[in-house]
Parts: C-alpha cells; structure tokens; sequence
C-alpha cells in the first residue's frame, strides 16, 4: 500500500505541475516532462504543417485502390515515400508487396514497430468526391488509404527528428489485411513467416483502425480485446434424394438445414456464459435442385466471431456436438470444415496503460474514449501474439458533413482531418515508447 500511496502523490504533483502550465518556470518541470512538451509542440507543429501534403498521399491511394495481394502501385508509391526520407533500411517485397522500413534515433535504445495495412476492397464506390476511385469495382472501403498516410506522415516527422530518438522504429506496411485471394498466402501471417518481426524484433507494436463511429478529434482504446477472431465453416449435410410427394422414403436436408441454423444459435444462447460476446452467423445455404425433389445435400457457410479465444476453442467442439445431433436424429450425416482466421486482437494491458497518458495529453482527456470492442477482426492480431501490441481506433465520422458510414460500405469515407490527428498521436506514442525505455536500460 505504501509505494502506491507515494507514487500516487507524485503522480499528483506532477499534475498540479502541469495544470500550473506556462505561470511555472522550466526550472520547476522535471527534465524529461519538459523535454515531452517541446516534442509535443514540435510533432504538433510539423503535423499541422504536413496537412495538405497529408491530404494529397491519401487521395493518390484513394484513386488508386488495389485488391489483396495485388498492390503493386501502393507498394511502390510507399517504398519511394520512405526512400525519399532517407530511412536507413525500406526492404519491399515482403509478404509479395509488402514493405519493413528502419529509422534509426541518434541515440541508443529499444525497437519499436508500427504497422499499416495495403489493401482495398471489391466494392464499387458510390460516392461522388474529388478523389473518387479510378479503379472500378475496388474501393478503399476499410481506411487503409488512411493508415498508410498516417503511417508515413509519422515516418516524415520523425525522421526530421532523427538525432533526439533514443532507439530504432521499424515502419511495417502490410497487404492482404482483408485476407489473400484463395489459394494464395499473404497478410500479417505471411510477413511474420517471413521474418518482419525479427533482425532487429522489436519490444512492442502499434496500429490504428480509422472508426466512423468516432468523431475526428477523438480516439478510441481498449485494454484486452480489442477485436474479435474470426473464422469461417463450411457445413455439408448429406441425406438422401426421392420424390417431393413422398418425403418419408429420403432424408431431407432442406428441414435438417433449417434445424441445424436454429440449434446453432442455441450455442451462444444456451451454451456459453452470456457475459462472453459470440456470434455464429449462417450466410449462405445452398441445395437442392428442383422444387418437387427431396434434396439430398445442402451446404451451409458461416462465420464465428469471439472475444475469448477459449470460447472460441469450445465453440468448435460444440457445432460438431450440436450438427451431430440434429443429423442423427432425422437420419442424415454431415461434415464441416473450420477454418480458423485471424485471433482475437489483443491489446497487452500492460502497453495499454503506459501508453493513454501520452494519448490523453496530446489530445485532450476528453478526447480518449474507452468504446466497446468490436465484432469485426483483424490480422494485426498476428503481430500482437508474438510482441505486445496495441491497437487503438481513430475517429473519422463527422455527422455535420454526413461522414458515418461504416466499413465495408459503397459510400464509406472519412474526415480528411483525421489524418492531422492521427499522425499527431501515433508519432507521440512511439516517440514517448522509446524514451520510457530507453530509461530502463
Ligand atoms: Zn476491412
Ligand atoms: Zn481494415
């Protein structure tokens, strides 16, 4: 109880300090608390200042979007934009178009990673911008445009800082985040396989998702789960074909079909505790082949989706339990492919709470939300089971300008602001990572 009480106390001077803001002289500031404050006035400058040229990168990938695996432009586009800042290392081709860059601070300290994902989506915008998609048929629907710029925004700034960062950023730029065409391998499980995490490993990662639930302005974290793992299954029942006026002859899939979506849903209503989030969603059935046949096969195809990768372990075993025994009791059988995605994304606690000072002070207590996990997935989860990782979410919505639609969508879009935000908070966040630890060694 003691150290807490003293720390805690310490922790109080140091914000009276701070409130007391420009009427306490530099000498009353501890060292490395000053030394914070101009980094932050020089990052929020320079962020300021990088706007327009912010604007322009993330409107060249808007135009420009590339489906998984295929970004051979953005790759590009991105290897020249960190040459031409002079990193110490840009090795592309990693993960087919990936990317892994290296600045190195001027003075000693740990490795830090920061990773952005590649791809666009196959969907057709809808929306009529300035920087609308010149490619038909693919959008840039998930944000990845604006991570990129934000990212690269980030390496500009601190390369210009170069001499006062006591330690190493290595700058991941990741395709194939909404998974790899099939049969082909790509994402951050790919890069990883191919050693992006390793000469130098670094202590820990970074990333950010844009969310257009949040206001530009403001950011959103979770401790634990951030995100949920995602899997998809295939199920096939097999019965038996006869005429569609003699039903009791043959074994019908289609009511099979229809019990088993109905008692796969009793799994997260009757099996696993309600307090654990779980979706187990049917999205297409498929059998049959003439309206008086009894059909003898119907393939149904889902997704589970947990926060908990315990449940998600005991969910496998119990679709098995529950598919068997609905099919054994109308006499059919069946078999299901599961096909494990990307894991729940985890944030490490421990980074998480050493690292919401830094963001509440560069952007404003009030601006630091705690929203709810989300159901969506992400591969950064990959990254984050081999280093401690943190994944925060950075507002894009503007309702005023009629920015809300969500991922995924035809008129999906951001507030451009965002990208000044973001560059803000995440050169922040690396810039007081290394020096923290930089301290302890
Ligand atoms: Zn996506
Ligand atoms: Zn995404």
């Amino acid at each position: 109880m003691k150290p807490m009480i003293v720390s805690l106390s310490l922790a109080l001077a140091l914000a009276t300090t701070l409130t007391l803001g420009a009427s306490a002289s530099p000498a009353e500031k501890p060292a490395d608390q000053a030394a914070t404050t101009a980094y932050d006035q020089e990052i929020a400058r320079a962020a300021e200042a990088l706007r327009p040229k912010l604007i322009e990168m993330r409107r060249d990938f808007h135009r420009h979007p590339e489906l998984s695996n295929r970004e051979e432009r953005t790759s590009r586009v991105v290897a020249e934009r960190l040459r031409a800042l002079g990193l110490d290392e840009v090795k592309t081709g990693v993960a087919k178009h990936g990317i892994v860059a290296l600045l190195k601070g001027g003075k000693p300290g740990p490795v830090v990673a920061v990773r952005a994902d590649m791809d666009a989506l196959p969907i057709q915008e809808t929306i009529d911008v300035p920087y609308k998609s010149q490619n038909p048929g693919v959008k840039h629907a998930c944000g990845h445009d604006v991570h990129m710029t934000v990212e690269l925004g980030v390496a500009e700034i601190l390369s210009r800082m170069r001499e006062q960062i006591p330690g190493t950023i290595k700058f991941i730029f990741q395709p194939a985040e909404e998974g790899p065409p099939a049969g082909e391998e790509g994402g951050a499980e790919l890069m990883i396989k191919e050693g992006a995490l390793e000469n130098p490993r670094p202590q820990a990662i970074f990333g950010l998702h844009v969310l257009p639930t949040i206001e530009v302005g403001k950011i959103g974290t979770n401790s634990g789960p951030a995100m949920a793992s995602a899997d998809r299954f295939v199920v096939t029942l097999r019965g038996k074909k006869v005429h569609g006026a003699y039903p009791h002859r043959g074994v019908d899939t289609v009511v099979v079909a229809a019990e088993c979506v109905t008692a796969l849903q009793t799994i997260r209503s009757r099996r696993i505790d309600t307090l654990d989030p779980l979706v187990i969603s049917v999205g297409s059935i498929h059998g049959g082949n003439r309206f008086n046949i009894i059909a003898d096969e119907v393939k149904l195809e889902g997704t589970v989706r947990t926060l908990n990768e315990d449940v998600r372990r005991r969910v496998q075993q119990l679709m098995r339990d529950t598919l068997a025994g609905v099919t054994s009791a109308y006499g059919a059988s069946f078999d299901m492919e599961y096909e494990e995605g990307a894991a729940v994304t985890y944030n490490d606690p421990q980074l998480v709470e050493e690292t919401l000072p830094t963001m509440r002070r560069v952007l404003g207590e009030s601006n630091v939300l705690a929203p709810r996990p989300q159901m969506g997935a992400e591969d950064f989860s990959y990254f984050a089971r081999v280093i401690p990782g943190f994944y925060y979410f950075l507002g894009v919505g503007n309702e005023a300008k009629g920015i809300t639609a969500m991922w995924h969508t035809p008129e999906f879009d951001v507030d451009e602001e965002s990208l000044v935000v973001g560059v803000k908070v995440m050169a922040s966040v690396l810039l007081d990572y290394l020096q923290r630890h930089a301290e302890e060694r």
